[in-house]
């Protein structure tokens, strides 16, 4: 299969690994635009967080938060976590991969906010988007 991190798990490209276990696979992320910025993938080839089978799911999740509470034990104030869900959400590679964004008190790094001149109504959208 053609995908770049599965490549990276095989050992065809190199790789900055951090961690690994049977299922889980963690990296620095190659744009290193935040110190510690980590990726947490399955070693599973799944698209995206919502085509993760439950088990799969939770064995990316217990690493990502096994991973960020080793990095505030090392001295890190906090922790930003993201997933990109499909193209119109940033996804570049097409392999699920959870982002670890270290933090220190005083950064400068911002995570996005995505429309900061709007505001939507939460009583419409309440409708529209409950599960009921
Ligand atoms: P996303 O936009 O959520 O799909 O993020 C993909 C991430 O993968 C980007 O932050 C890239 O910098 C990162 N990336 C791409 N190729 C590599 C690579 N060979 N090793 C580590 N990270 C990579
Ligand atoms: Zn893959």
């Amino acid at each position: 299969m053609d995908c770049i991190f599965c490549k990276i798990m095989k050992g065809e490209i190199p790789s900055y690994k951090i961690y690994e276990d049977e299922h889980v696979f963690a990296m620095l992320d190659i744009a290193a635009d935040v110190e510690g910025h980590t990726l947490v993938l399955p070693k599973k080839h799944v698209l995206d967080m919502n085509e993760a089978d439950e088990q799969t799911f939770a064995q990316v999740m217990n690493a990502t938060k096994r991973i960020s509470a080793h990095y505030i034990s090392l001295g890190y104030d906090g922790i930003n976590v993201l997933t990109n869900c499909k193209a119109s959400a940033g996804q570049e590679v097409m392999h699920w991969h959870v982002h670890i964004f270290p933090r220190r008190n005083g950064d400068e790094a911002k995570i996005k906010v995505l429309h900061p001149d709007k505001q939507f109504n939460l009583e419409e959208l309440t409708k529209k988007l409950r599960i009921d």
